[in-house]
């Protein structure tokens, strides 16, 4: 028995999401006392071998180039290439687009309890329960997972990455490849930004309040000096002042940072579903009596085109 992560690469470089996913899954297997083991697929940057400094043993590597792209089939033949070869019985992804897209198929075929968006390890006292948030980052459920083989999904930015030593791993070559994948990617279209939204600590995001594109410039200011990545509201997005991977909420993109700064957004019960799991929530609106003031750590009553560029302002002095 063994614990298995799934360890997510973007042009080669290991996703930040997937880093804490290794770091639950490594404390998982040391809770329970076996050991923990990693696959990855696709070309890395660094040697697939220094997954070791995080604490697992051997780390299994499908190199082909087709990984590249992702394929939820593709991916889950060649996990399920890795759940066989290290016999596990847990297996962890980040709750990421491809975790969500891969976890329900490797538990499917392996006829596993899953649980998505894991919060905490797992209380393994008595049985296997899972710490969750439901109801949109409202309430916390603990989910016990009860068959043989278990799936986890752990939330991003829930759990603290460790660096465990400077060991290498033992590195296996997984068989599969993609060659047959149903679906390739034709084009790939990057989005700029300094940082990734689903990734990002910090995230500046803006509403109708703003009154038009023209004015996110205060915004963008704002996200720069935090180092933070740029979010909208629905309506924002669907007037087209910003592009629609910037949208959040129900409909949207979810995240979970750290530090969510909503300026001019009214807090309408879809939006929050999308940003209710972020740590600390920092409203700006001029309406005291605005929804998303009930939701937030901290808030601010005022206009926000005289409150963002100071606030912006005695950041940089920081
Ligand atoms: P508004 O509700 O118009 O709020 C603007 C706010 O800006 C107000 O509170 C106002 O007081 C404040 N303001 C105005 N001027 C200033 C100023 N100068 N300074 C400070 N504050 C100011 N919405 C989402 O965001 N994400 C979703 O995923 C989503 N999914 C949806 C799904 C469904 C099925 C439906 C029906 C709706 C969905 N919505 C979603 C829309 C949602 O219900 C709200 O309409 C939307 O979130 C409101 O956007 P807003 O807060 O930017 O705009």
């Amino acid at each position: 028995m063994s614990v298995l992560i799934f360890v997510d690469q973007a042009e080669g470089q290991i996703r930040k999401a997937s880093l804490e996913a290794l770091s639950y899954g490594v404390a998982l297997a040391k809770q329970i006392g076996t050991t923990a083991n990693a696959v990855v697929l696709g070309n890395l940057a660094k040697n697939a071998a220094d997954l070791g400094s995080y604490g697992v043993s051997k780390v299994y590597h499908g190199e082909s180039d087709t990984f590249n792209t992702m394929d939820a089939q593709a991916y889950t033949n060649a996990i399920m290439e890795a759940v066989q070869k290290s016999n596990a019985e847990v297996i962890v992804f980040s709750h990421n687009q491809t975790g969500r897209a891969v976890a329900p198929r490797i538990a499917a075929k392996l006829k596993a309890g899953l649980v998505a968006g894991a919060v905490a390890l797992p209380d393994t006292s008595n049985g296997f329960a899972v710490r969750k948030s439901v109801f949109s980052g409202k309430a916390f459920a603990n989910v016990a997972i009860t068959s043989p083989v278990k799936v986890i999904t752990v939330n991003p930015n829930s759990f603290r990455i460790a660096e465990t030593g400077s060991e290498t791993a033992q590195v296996e070559k997984l068989d599969a490849t993609a060659d047959n994948a149903k679906v390739k990617a034709a084009t790939v279209n990057k989005v700029q930004g300094e940082v990734p939204l689903t990734e990002a600590e910090i995230v500046v995001s803006g509403g109708r309040g703003m009154k038009g594109p023209e004015n996110w410039g205060i915004l963008e200011d704002l996200a720069h000096s935090l180092h933070a990545a740029l979010a909208c509201s629905r309506p924002v997005a669907d007037a087209h002042w910003r592009p629609h991977h910037e949208h959040v909420g129900q409909t949207g993109i979810q995240v979970s940072p750290n530090l969510y700064i909503a300026v001019g957004i009214s807090g309408a019960i879809q939006h929050l579903a999308g940003v209710n799991r972020s740590k600390v929530m920092v409203v700006i609106n001029k309406d005291a009596e605005a929804p998303f003031f009930k939701a937030a750590d901290y808030g601010v009553v005022g206009d926000l085109f005289e409150i963002v560029p100071k606030l912006t302002e005695e950041i940089k002095k920081l």
